[in-house]
């Protein structure tokens, strides 16, 4: 099949042979035609099987073809940033021929820039749901002549605790609309949010449901926490890769991972919620053209990466949660690409293999890495100098290295990491009684929208912390300093 059999007018046929598009992937060529038609969708589809262009393509046909208005006519939810970002830029692509305007809305960058561009009116926008209620909260946002609605990797945004922020929001738009709900899984929750927003929608299935794409190969190795970083500079050196993307459960093991790779003298940059966009912005881009050969990444920061020829996924964590393994691995081997992925597991990890392993029905041999000597002393010859962390903790690994004794060092590293993690559930435990939260947050979002039916139950078990090893805690309110700001706000009726 070829994109033009697809109906597509003659400037979007340019455009996407100017992105370099030749054949239409399986969700393109199913997707497309029913989108045409403006009809209600929904699309299981992994991340990087081309579902961005499944949406974007009909929606610039639509609006390209039918008279303007001053106010925005599409609007893409996006669970994170990155994504809304790299949405925006396929949408700048392949509108390149056409008069169509976009915006991504998110949250971590001032809103004053936003307010102004919104102001003049946008035809697109694509945006988080914390930061685009903000906006409609302020009256600087209108949705009232949304004629298509898409919901882009829908079951993360549902992961993330924002299925009350996304209802909120779809109340907003007219009920007359054409609806595109994307999902790498289609939970039974997903199928209540569809049956409740769509009106017919025609299911569309690509590949096998929670397996990560074919031509991508998985490794699980054993490997004892403290030698962890070891195996990483091992690997590293072996294969000599050069493109590789490192998956830390926790922002400060991030961090962490990323010194130590410094120290060896290999460049990398690491990506999380601590980072402000810019930040993240300069670490994608230095990735992206290879100024960096490691990209280390927590999950929520690395949603909606999209750096082509990612030879290698390395997770340096087990993910706690099944699907966070299909998403990580996803970003290898984009677009029919090949691509590895390899999995560290620490003894105290094996649960969480044998949860993906059910996930994804598939059995993966746990081995030892060829050539890695498990003998050796744990210990890296990093000075602590170059662990330029804030916390008390990493003062006392500080001192510990600066006496020589490099493996309590190294024992520190992964001690500090869980501590971290520890000491952030206290505290988050002490700031929101799961009860009150409960409660709280669901009567304020009754107030706010009639067609709320329940309490958010999901968006207190996605905001706990999952374990004590220093879970996603930060990387979860990570999209959102403004959802956990809105969220207080609503919860104690001022501002903390
Ligand atoms: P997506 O799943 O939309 O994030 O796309 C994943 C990657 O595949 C992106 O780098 C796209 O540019 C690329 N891609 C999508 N569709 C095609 C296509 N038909 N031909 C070649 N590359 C594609």
């Amino acid at each position: 099949m070829s994109f033009s059999t697809l109906g597509l007018s003659d400037q979007l046929m340019q455009a996407v042979h100017a992105s370099g598009y030749t054949v239409p992937t399986e969700i393109q060529s199913r997707a497309i035609p029913i989108a045409l038609e403006g009809k209600d969708l929904i699309g299981r589809a992994q991340t990087g099987t081309g579902k961005t262009a499944a949406f974007v393509l009909p929606m610039l046909q639509h609006l390209s073809s039918t008279p303007r208005k001053s106010n925005t006519r599409a609007l893409i939810l996006t669970p994170t940033r990155e994504l809304a970002q790299q949405v925006e830029d396929s949408i700048a692509g392949f509108g390149r021929f056409l008069h169509i305007t976009s915006l991504s809305v998110y949250g971590g960058v001032n809103m004053s820039n936003q307010i102004k561009r919104l102001s003049r009116g946008v035809d697109i926008i694509i945006a988080t749901p914390g930061r685009l209620l903000d906006h409609l909260k302020r009256k600087t946002a209108d949705l009232s002549a949304v004629e298509i609605l898409v919901l882009d990797e829908a079951d993360r945004m549902l992961d993330m605790g924002f299925i009350y922020d996304v209802r909120t929001i779809i109340s907003r738009v007219p009920a007359k609309r054409q609806t595109m709900l994307f999902s790498a899984t289609i939970s039974a929750e997903i199928k209540k949010l569809a049956a409740t927003i769509q009106k017919s929608p025609e299911l569309i299935e690509v590949g096998e449901q929670r397996a990560p794409a074919e031509g991508i190969t998985q490794h699980f190795y054993s490997v004892p926490q403290n030698k962890k970083i070891n195996l990483l500079l091992h690997i590293l050196e072996a294969k000599s890769l050069d493109s590789v993307l490192v998956f830390s459960r926790t922002k400060h093991g991030a961090d962490a991972i990323a010194r130590r790779l410094a120290h060896k003298g290999i460049s990398s940059a690491a990506i999380h919620s601590n980072r402000s966009q810019s930040q993240r912005q300069r670490a994608l881009d230095g990735f992206k053209q290879r100024h960096h050969k490691v990209l280390v990444a927590t999950d929520i920061a690395a949603r909606g990466i999209d750096v082509e020829g990612i030879s290698h996924v390395i997770n340096f964590d087990v993910p706690a949660y099944a699907e966070d393994y299909v998403h990580r691995v996803g970003r290898t081997g984009r677009a029919d690409a090949t691509g590895d992925a390899i999995t560290f597991v620490s003894p105290a990890e094996q649960m969480h293999m044998k949860k993906i392993e059910r996930f994804i029905s598939k059995r993966f041999m746990l081995e030892r890495f060829p050539g890695f000597d498990y003998s050796q002393d744990p210990v890296e010859n990093s000075p602590r100098r170059d662990e330029s962390s804030h916390s008390r903790s990493s003062h006392q690994s500080r001192s510990h290295s600066q006496s020589g004794n490099d493996a309590r060092g190294d024992r520190d590293f992964q001690q500090r990491t869980e501590q971290e993690g520890k000491s952030k559930y206290r505290k988050a435990k002490k700031r929101i009684p799961i009860h009150t939260y409960r409660r709280g947050y669901g009567n304020e979002y009754r107030n706010l929208s009639n067609n709320v039916p329940e309490v958010p139950k999901k968006r207190v078990h996605s905001h706990a912390p999952t374990d004590a090893q220093g879970s996603d805690w930060g990387t979860l309110a990570d999209d959102s300093k403004d959802f956990e700001k809105g969220f207080l706000k609503k919860l104690f009726n001022r501002d903390r």
